[in-house]
């Protein structure tokens, strides 16, 4: 039974509950940047995937313009025809440039002086190019007919697609001139807008200018693009990729956030449900060391009485006693402890149908001077035993009340029973009937123990007693009695106060209010 109650019951929940989650908040909040980055590289990979397919579809377009390019020439094989006619087909392409290959020269077709400007260009960045392009042959023969872009700076909107095309043996570069807002607007747009969906907002910039040419959503452009990079195609322009709303940085922080504010969540009700399990262990541990104290305290008040009647029985029995006096006063002693204990027994049985709602009270006219005359009387042997000085000032002024006389007899024995508990040294007491206000008032005074101003309220509660202080070790009791008081004085509907000073005696008042007042006395 001892160990139960050595344990500290914070100092298990700190082990078991606490320290734990408190590690665990702390490994938390320290990967919290490292998640960081781990989104940051997500987006990063989600960023080459979408460039990725945004290029291939780029080049898978700009395939199938190459490949009809070239089934012209076998076709048609008038050069100048197709480089006239063919971009009418696109509207993204402005010019198409057929340049025979290879020579240490390559020639120019005829054309007019604002065409062949842009041709000389054109010439003058394959030369430029020459080794790369040339290589495009090269893969050409291999099966593969490669795509290369290359800016212009004729106009900073005109790009070129270069790639090999041979026909009977005679080899052409093809120079497909085109406008990459154009081309990025109406080729790759709805290809950007179906990866991008709703989660992601792609843009595409004007790398040099710095120009934002594309948004797959204008409403919301990103102020900074992490991770941009050039498409394949058209090198000067910059893919880019966000998150919708945020930048990842933005949401890393708001993921971080929402799993903070998660632990924090979590190690809250973690400790909210800690703190009850606390509370609830301790209040029955409480009641636990209540109901035992109770237990032993009711024993010790029951056998005192029991013990002194069978003292005194088992004398008179005997027959030894001879002086008739001195025997009246043995069964007088039986008598008053023997009423003694049923006063106890009747506390505990009376507490018991208050707490099962059974308590019944009958209502008469009652003299409450006349309650306290009685009781007096009764506990006179009582209170000569224990030399108490008894003051008496009944106001005979004051009515009968409505009320139930046992019950209201109960209070008072009680309230007696108390004063001469828990008096030491003074042994005194005064009773005192009057008028206070619009109640009447029953004042049971003593000089003895009195109670500390904290405990004071609660003292009415059940079971409660004060384990502190001059006369609480061996004052025996159940905690039952005032809590009972309590209640009927409620049921009367009144109320009981105390006013008490440690050390200084105790004032208990019962107040019965003047409107339950009956006849003249
Ligand atoms: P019990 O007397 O059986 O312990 P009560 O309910 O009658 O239970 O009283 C509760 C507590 O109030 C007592 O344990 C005691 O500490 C305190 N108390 C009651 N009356 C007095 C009094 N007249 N003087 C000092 N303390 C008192």
């Amino acid at each position: 039974m001892k160990r139960v109650k050595n344990i500290k019951p914070w100092l298990f929940l700190l082990f078991l509950l606490i320290i734990p989650t408190g590690l665990f908040t702390v490994v938390e909040v320290t990967s919290l940047s490292d998640q960081e980055q781990m989104i940051e590289s997500i987006y990063a990979n989600q960023l080459d995937a979408v460039l990725y397919s945004i290029n291939q579809y780029a080049d898978d377009m700009v395939s199938s313009w190459s490949n009809d390019i070239h089934r012209h020439i076998i076709n048609e094989n008038n050069l100048s025809e197709i480089e006239r006619d063919w971009p009418q087909t696109n509207p993204q392409v402005e010019y198409l440039s057929l340049i025979p290959w290879p020579g240490d020269s390559i020639s120019l077709n005829d054309q007019d002086n604002e065409r062949s400007e842009l041709d000389q260009e054109i010439i003058l960045r394959l030369q430029q190019n020459f080794t790369d392009t040339h290589r495009l042959f090269t893969y050409l023969r291999g099966g593969y007919r490669k795509i290369a872009g290359i800016d212009l700076d004729y106009n900073k909107h005109l790009t070129m697609f270069v790639f090999a095309v041979e026909s009977d043996g005679n080899k052409y570069v093809c120079a497909l001139v085109v406008d990459a807002r154009r081309f990025i607007s109406e080729v790759l747009s709805p290809r950007m807008q179906a990866v991008a969906a709703d989660q992601l907002v792609l843009t595409v910039r004007h790398h040099s200018s710095g120009e934002l040419v594309f948004s797959s959503d204008f409403n919301t452009v990103p102020e900074t693009l992490t991770g941009e990079q050039a498409i394949w195609l058209i090198p000067d322009y910059f893919l880019g990729i966000q998150p919708v709303g945020m930048t990842i940085r933005d949401l890393a922080r708001q993921r971080a956030m929402r799993n903070i504010g998660l632990i924090i969540l979590v190690d809250l009700l973690l400790v909210i449900g800690a703190l009850f399990f606390y509370r609830s262990v301790r209040r029955e541990s409480r009641l636990a060391k209540i109901k035992s104290d109770f237990v032993s305290n009711v024993s010790h008040e029951i056998r005192t009485p029991l013990s002194l009647i069978s003292m005194y029985a088992e004398t008179l029995q005997m027959g030894r006693i001879k002086d008739e006096g001195k025997r009246y006063k043995y069964y007088d002693i039986i008598y008053r402890e023997a009423q003694r204990l049923s006063g106890i027994v009747n506390n505990i049985l009376n507490f018991s149908r208050i707490e099962t709602g059974r308590r019944k009270f009958h209502f008469s006219e009652v003299d409450v001077n006349e309650v306290i005359n009685t009781v007096l009387e009764n506990y006179h042997y009582h209170l000569e035993k224990h030399h108490f000085q008894v003051e008496k000032e009944l106001d005979q002024t004051i009515k009968t009340i409505s009320g139930d006389r046992e019950a209201i007899t109960e209070t008072v024995i009680n309230l007696m029973d108390n004063a001469i508990k828990y008096s030491d040294k003074h042994k005194w007491l005064k009773i005192q009937t009057g008028l206070k206000g619009t109640f009447i008032c029953i004042e049971i005074m003593d000089k003895g123990v009195g109670i500390p101003q904290r405990e004071q309220t609660l003292i009415f509660d059940k079971f409660y007693r004060v384990t502190k202080g001059a006369l609480a070790h061996h004052a025996k009791g159940s905690g039952l009695g005032l809590s009972i008081v309590h209640f009927i004085m409620q049921a009367h509907h009144g109320r009981i106060e105390v006013d008490s000073k440690e050390g200084n005696g105790s004032t208990f008042r019962l107040l019965f209010p003047i409107d339950k007042i009956g006849k003249k006395h």
